[in-house]
């Protein structure tokens, strides 16, 4: 019998939960629907998820179809459970993703595509409340190949149909080969396809009208396979429930067998843990079956187990890796009066034993548990578990955020470390990475400087720690930390020395850098009735938020954007009070991102790093026998090698560059203007200050601005669309009452310009000051046209791109931007005025006129 563990996943209120439910009733599991309105899904069986009509504890379900067994692990959809999310992701085969087809892609669903592409799982996709929708599937489906993948594939008409074979095909090479041998796919083929992530099914259908369910289950029958299971017994934990104190361990059989009574070995820190299993259960919905025993391909709870932990494997089967999404929340836990305090650490201790990212822990100082959380929703949960398991009615403290912290350009440090006997010395290179990307560790010191394996002890002694900021010493990320130099000595070197180099020379570089403080930003989506509006702006814009206009619905307005979770987190209660009840918030935590408030952040904790002597950033130097201590911004000049980098100041900036740049602030005028007519298509448009008038630096090194002359390739033009549009004086006008009218003509006379010049033109609009923008490159008739993303300028577009294709072809670039100029020249293009341009383009246009006329005659 094929086995499959599968999931529906969904952003919220997308039809996770009617689904679901659809799907066991076409199979003959329920005889009746519940609904989601009526409080009485099957699957939401916990009280808290029925009052609130949302998800939050995984429950299962088991339907049968032809000759197939599937499980549906009904997964918390709300972010605040997203680590029970993340390690549910690790036991499925398949997952469902639910769309809902009117809204489209939402914040949370990429969240959760990520998600399944660092899992590795294979998707099929539902597009949902086809009933409410008047999008064509086409415009559905193109949205999903621009947002998700390329290999996104309506499956509801015949998949051999010419079109869609040759689409599925070109997903991968061996597929392409197959096609244009056999001209049609083979069954198989496309099941490996799907298997391998190349290729994801999409369907469409309403689950409330229950309505294409039945194709969808067709489909999902037919091009599904049960992973290739070995014979030794093996199994991942993906939750640890208590019921009433029993503890339940929930796995997924992964290989072999299992049976009552069977013992499973536990190997913890080389100490060996025998237990034995003395009841298998398997779920459906509320309700469970007791078995004697569970093959591979199921999926469990197991009682008898105490040492178990999520992410647990057995077996055969190895451990989980650990959930991307960290609470960002820190609470402290108010006990009632008169409780034992050492008693409910214990307890609420347990609690981390099913959720290892609670971290609980006791806080000497403030005297209090504490407590990690994801925020408000799930601060509900556990009051609640709390109180029903513990009999202990606590509350929470405000909360506090978990801060990072980062750099902003490159540095190096050093540490030496040489007291009597002992000596290391090491360099370290810190570069700024891409957000979300945590700390990487890299060599590049050669192997006559320092052994390869004290090279490997600096970088285990990197990733060994959690290492603290300069600003309020918390956690560093996000940064490359490159070892490019160092020194060991033949006798005196010992164990640790290397560490103590290490941690200094980490400290020493932030000493020295320019540091940046991190916080929590969510992606929020704000409901609140049309009349309260006004209230909802007033308070975003207090809590620093980044938000489009709201957009109405009926009796209410919704508002997206980004917020400091820090803002937020007790936004609910407030925003209820106002409401009457009737407003919604939903939050998605997008990440790490520079502090809204960061100064007052780092004066309100007052962290003295130059006194924290456990992360101390200086260096003990050896001198007449005996160690001494040398302070960090003195040690440089006493190491005993170096990785010959330098980071030069920057030199001064010439009269000429002084000049040029004045020329810039015409351009400003500009962009006022620019933003204004921005604010009329899109509305108004919130931004930090910093992001509009962008200081930049202008280049320092004092090459002349000539243009190179020996070329080849193509000729390119690049022209900044809205520079052009301003100074186009029919174009200009155009704008003013309509913006996409004023880009598409000018589209269309620069498309017929490049054909008649035969030459490569990239059109490049800003879109920086467009919220969310991801940046996008269309192809109009023969030109490209560029809308760059959020942050990014057109002038920085083009300084990027010229830069590049200078190297081979002839640029031009058509601008009327004072920067602009100095940086391009200096790149070696050539600049078009946008009055040059003009003329040219006129000229052409006259030409290809005479040329019709011409023909016509
Ligand atoms: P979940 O949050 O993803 O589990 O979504 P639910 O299943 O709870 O559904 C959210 C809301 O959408 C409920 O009010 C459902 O009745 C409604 N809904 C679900 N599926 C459909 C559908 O196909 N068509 C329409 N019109 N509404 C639907
Ligand atoms: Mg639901």
């Amino acid at each position: 019998m094929k086995r499959i563990v599968t999931g529906i996943l969904a952003h919220v209120d997308s039809g996770k939960t009617t689904l679901s439910e659809a799907l066991l009733f076409k199979c003959g599991e329920i005889r009746k629907l519940g609904r989601v309105d009526h409080k009485n899904a099957f699957l939401d069986t916990n009280s808290i998820e029925r009052e609130r009509g949302i998800t939050i504890f995984a429950k299962q379900a088991v339907f049968h179809l032809n000759n197939s067994e599937y499980t549906l692990l009904d997964t918390p959809g709300h972010v605040d459970f997203s680590a029970e999310t993340e390690r549910t992701f690790q036991v499925l085969d398949y997952a469902i993703l639910v769309i809902s087809a009117p809204e489209g892609i939402q914040s949370h669903t990429e969240t959760l595509w990520n998600l399944l592409k660092r899992y590795n799982v294979p998707v099929f996709i539902f597009l949902n409340k086809t009933d409410i929708s008047d999008r064509s599937s086409y415009d559905v489906i193109c949205e999903l190949r621009a947002k998700l993948s390329e290999g996104c594939v309506d499956f509801s008409h015949d998949i051999n149909l010419p079109e869609t074979a040759e689409h599925i095909a070109m997903q991968d090479e061996e597929l392409m080969e197959k096609f244009i041998e056999n001209e049609s796919l083979s069954e198989k083929d496309i099941i490996e396809a799907i298997k391998s992530r190349k290729v994801f099914p999409c369907l469409f259908g309403s689950a409330l009208k229950l309505d294409g369910i039945d194709k969808f289950l067709d489909v999902f029958d037919k091009y599904t396979k049960a992973p290739d299971y070995k014979n030794d017994f093996g199994a991942r934990v993906f939750k640890i429930e208590d019921e009433k104190g029993k503890r339940l361990t929930f796995m997924k059989i992964t290989g072999g067998l299992l049976k009552v009574r069977d013992s499973i070995i536990q190997n913890t820190s080389g100490e060996q843990k025998c237990e034995k299993i003395s009841r298998i259960r398997i779920y459906s919905g509320e309700k469970f079956t007791a078995v004697q025993e569970a093959p591979m391909g199921c999926v469990c709870a197991v009682e008898g187990l105490t040492f178990t932990y999520p992410g647990e494997g057995l077996g055969s089967e190895s451990d989980s890796i650990l959930p991307l999404l960290e609470p960002v929340l820190s609470y402290n836990v108010i006990l009632p009066p008169g409780t034992d305090s050492s008693l409910a650490l214990k307890n609420i201790k347990k609690l981390e034993e099913e959720d290892p990212q609670l971290r609980v822990s006791w806080n000497n100082r403030s005297g209090h548990i504490n407590i990690h959380l994801m925020g408000e929703i799930q601060l509900e949960v556990i009051k609640k578990i709390i109180l029903e398991r513990f009999a202990l009615d606590v509350n929470f403290d405000r909360g506090s955020i978990s801060y990072r912290e980062t750099i902003s350009s490159p540095i190096e440090g050093a540490g030496h470390f040489e007291p009597l006997r002992h000596y290391a010395e090491v360099h370290l290179l810190l570069e700024p990475a891409r957000r979300g990307s945590g700390l990487q560790f890299f060599s590049n010191c050669s192997t006559d400087m320092l052994d390869l394996s004290w090279q490997r002890l600096i970088l285990t002694h990197l990733a060994e720690k959690n290492h603290a900021g300069v600003l309020c010493g918390f956690p560093i990320t996000d940064i490359k930390i490159t070892l490019t130099a160092g020194k060991a000595h033949l006798k005196h070197t010992e164990g640790g020395d290397f560490r103590q180099a290490t941690y200094r020379a980490v400290r020493q570089a932030l000493m020295k850098a320019e540091n940046v403080l991190l916080e929590p930003w969510y992606n929020f989506i704000l409901s609140v009735p049309n009349e309260c509006v006004g209230r909802a702006l007033s308070d975003l814009d207090k809590m620093s938020a980044v938000f489009s206009p709201p957009s109405s619905q009926g009796e209410s307005s919704v508002i997206e954007g980004r917020i400091p979770a820090s803002e937020i987190i007790n936004y609910h209660t407030v925003l209820a009070s106002y409401s009457g009840g009737r407003g919604s918030l939903r939050t998605v935590l997008s990440g790490y991102d520079v502090c809204h408030n960061a100064n007052e952040v780092i004066q309100a904790i007052g962290y003295d790093c130059e006194s924290d002597v456990e992360n101390t950033a200086d260096s003990v130097f050896c001198a007449h026998g005996a160690g001494y201590n040398v302070k960090w911004n003195e040690a440089d000049s006493l190491m005993h090698v170096s990785s010959g980098i330098s980071f030069k100041e920057s030199t001064s900036v010439s009269e000429e560059q002084k000049r040029r740049a004045e020329e810039y602030v015409g351009s400003i005028e500009q962009d006022k203007e620019l933003l204004a007519i921005f604010e009329r298509t899109y509305g108004p448009i919130k931004r930090r200050s910093t992001d509009f008038f962008r200081t930049k630096k202008i280049p320092t090194d004092n090459k002349p601005y000539k243009a190179k002359n020996v070329l080849s390739g193509e000729e390119y033009l690049l022209v900044d669309g809205y520079n052009i549009i301003f100074s186009w004086d029919d174009l200009h006008e155009y704008a003013k009452k309509d913006l996409s009218l004023a880009r598409s003509t000018l589209e269309n006379r620069l498309s017929n310009f490049a054909a008649f010049k035969n030459c490569r033109l990239i059109l490049v609009f800003d879109a920086y000051k467009v919220h969310g923008g991801r940046g996008s490159v269309e192809k109009v008739n023969n030109i490209d046209v560029v809308y760059t993303k959020e942050a990014e300028t057109a002038d920085m577009y083009i300084e990027k791109v010229s830069h590049t294709l200078t190297k081979n072809h002839k640029v031009r670039v058509a601008t009327s931007d004072g920067l602009e100029q100095i940086i391009i020249l200096g790149g070696g293009a050539i600049r078009v005025t946008s009055e040059e341009l003009l003329e040219e383009v006129k000229a052409s246009e006259r030409a290809i006129r005479e040329y019709l006329n011409d023909i016509n005659n």
